[in-house]
């Protein structure tokens, strides 16, 4: 079969792609080998950054200033006013808190840079604080960044492209067939024993940390890296809550909040906690997360709280320092680009930045007229969207004095 695209991983970058190229007449697919998100977007905290986080040192970082415009764009997604359409995409909140443990006068210049941000963060009186931060003895302020949950973006996104979205098997599901100068000629996709033979003009990567792998086996080379974090879940009692606790120029720690299934409100911890938490055991971090919270939050009572982990780690184009890079990174070799987002909230970008490579540098123009029906595989497997990890998190802990205890299962009821 003759596509225009074929992009390969469906996170938040492959996602977002697929959509905006079919809208704009591409023949495009997406194939997917677990589930969609599986990785990294839907493990991510879910905030659209606005820069305001690159910015603490008090100047407009590159990367500060390559995210300003994304709230924006993903507020008019968010509200249904610019496709692609994410009003049925679950908003955790349309504000993050920041603070300090320590008064914020000294480090009066630590806005500065923010001035030239879109989203400007605001103080907000004492009267006002969430009652978590009533207690804080520095200056809070209101930042107005978004908090999407990642799961219902990658739902909205998957309901809308479902015809484009391919599931092939986990080992072994896609295998190139490139010439001499490593141009991807055909693609072949297996899937539960079925195969389907695909030519197209361009292939996108979008894998995440998937993308090293694909590339070798297109026969080239694509060094990346991964920067690892620990990331730790609570819930028991807590009430919805975002925010930056900062410390200096660093973010001491993360919280976003998401209402889970049974009515219960979890809150995943991340920052420099998460980064601090690689080198650590278990039971060692969320000994450690426990007294953070107590420390940042000092009217949050931990006694009854429940933690887990997870291990996840960041994949990022090779950077010669090990950073983060300032904006979505995309490469184009041959018919094959490869693409790193950096941020989710780049994603917008990313997307942009692909079918700009495809339309000038690659010179391939949209194939079928947007709407049309370029799409007759309505029998070929749909991936399903990632599990969240407090649905995969099988080990909880409570912390009791200096001792973290597994907490017992609750016994499975059963029907009389
Ligand atoms: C803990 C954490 C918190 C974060 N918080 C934020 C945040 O608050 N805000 C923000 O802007 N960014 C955040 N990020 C960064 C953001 O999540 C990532 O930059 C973004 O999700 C990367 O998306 P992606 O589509 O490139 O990759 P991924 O989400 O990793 O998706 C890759 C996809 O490719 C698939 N795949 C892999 N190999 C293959 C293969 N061989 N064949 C087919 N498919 C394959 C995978 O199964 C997966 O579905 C966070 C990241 C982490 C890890």
């Amino acid at each position: 079969m003759d596509v225009d695209v074929l992009i390969i991983g469906g996170g938040i970058a492959g996602l977002w792609t697929v959509d905006q190229l079919r809208r704009h007449g591409y023949r495009a697919f997406l194939v997917e080998n677990r589930s969609l998100g599986h990785g990294q977007t839907i493990t991510s905290q879910g905030i659209i950054h606005g820069g305001l986080k690159y910015s603490l040192r008090g100047v407009l970082t590159a990367s500060a200033n390559e995210i300003r415009e994304m709230p924006l764009i993903w507020r008019e997604c968010l509200s249904g006013q610019r496709d692609p359409d994410l009003s049925n995409a679950t908003i955790r909140s349309h504000c993050c808190y920041l603070w300090q443990t320590d008064s914020i006068a000294s480090q009066a210049g630590m806005w500065g840079a923010s001035l030239q941000l879109r989203v400007k963060p605001e103080m907000i009186p004492v009267s006002h604080r969430p009652d978590l931060l009533k207690q804080s003895p520095g200056t809070v302020y209101r930042l107005d960044e978004q908090v999407v949950s990642p799961g219902s973006v990658l739902r909205c996104l998957r309901e809308r492209n479902r015809e484009a979205l391919l599931l092939c098997n986990k080992e072994n599901g896609i295998e190139f067939s490139c010439s001499q100068s490593g141009t991807v000629n055909s693609v072949t996709i297996r899937c539960r024993g079925d195969e389907l033979y695909l030519t197209p003009r361009c292939v996108v990567m979008t894998a995440g940390i998937g993308n090293q792998q694909l590339n070798e086996r297109a026969g080239r080379k694509q060094p990346m890296q991964r920067r690892p974090l620990q990331m730790v879940l609570v819930r028991g009692g807590l009430e919805m809550f975002q925010g930056h606790c900062v410390d200096g120029a660093k973010t001491r720690m993360t919280i976003t909040s998401e209402v889970i299934s049974e009515g219960e409100t979890v809150w995943q911890l991340g920052g420099q906690i998460a980064e601090l938490g690689v080198s650590m055991e278990t039971e060692e971090l969320i000994q450690h997360a426990a007294q953070e919270l107590k420390s940042i939050l000092p009217g949050l009572n931990v006694q009854d709280l429940k933690f887990a982990t997870y291990r996840v780690d960041r994949a990022e184009k090779k950077n010669s320092l090990g950073l983060r890079p300032d904006a979505p990174q995309v490469l184009l070799r041959k018919n094959v680009l490869t693409c790193w987002p950096t941020k989710l909230a780049f994603a917008p970008r990313a997307a942009g930045m692909i079918e700009e490579m495809i339309a000038d540098r690659l010179n391939l123009a949209p194939s079928v007229i947007p709407g049309g029906d370029g799409y007759q595989l309505e029998s070929w497997p749909t991936p399903d969207v990632a599990q969240s990890p407090w649905e995969t998190a099988t080990n909880w802990y409570q912390v009791s004095g200096d001792q973290v205890v597994p907490v017992r299962a609750t016994p499975e009821k059963h029907a009389a």
